[in-house]
């Protein structure tokens, strides 16, 4: 099962490459995240892979 498991990540992390979006301030590739707390807590988002240096963010949809 453990096997399984690492290849649905895998899977999930080459979809996210392909169709993640392009910060909107430094240009940096972006990283779906899941807010874990304030009014958006468990909802997508994206954040960018700079952070915390840049703290870019953007909507996912
Ligand atoms: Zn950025």
């Amino acid at each position: 099962m453990a096997a399984t498991t690492a290849r649905l990540e895998k899977r999930d992390r080459q979809m996210q490459a392909e169709g993640a979006p392009t910060c909107p301030k430094c240009g940096k590739p972006m990283r779906k995240m899941i807010a874990k707390k304030g009014r958006n807590a468990g909802n997508a988002f994206w954040s960018c892979t700079g952070y915390p240096e840049c703290k870019g963010t953007r909507n996912f949809e």
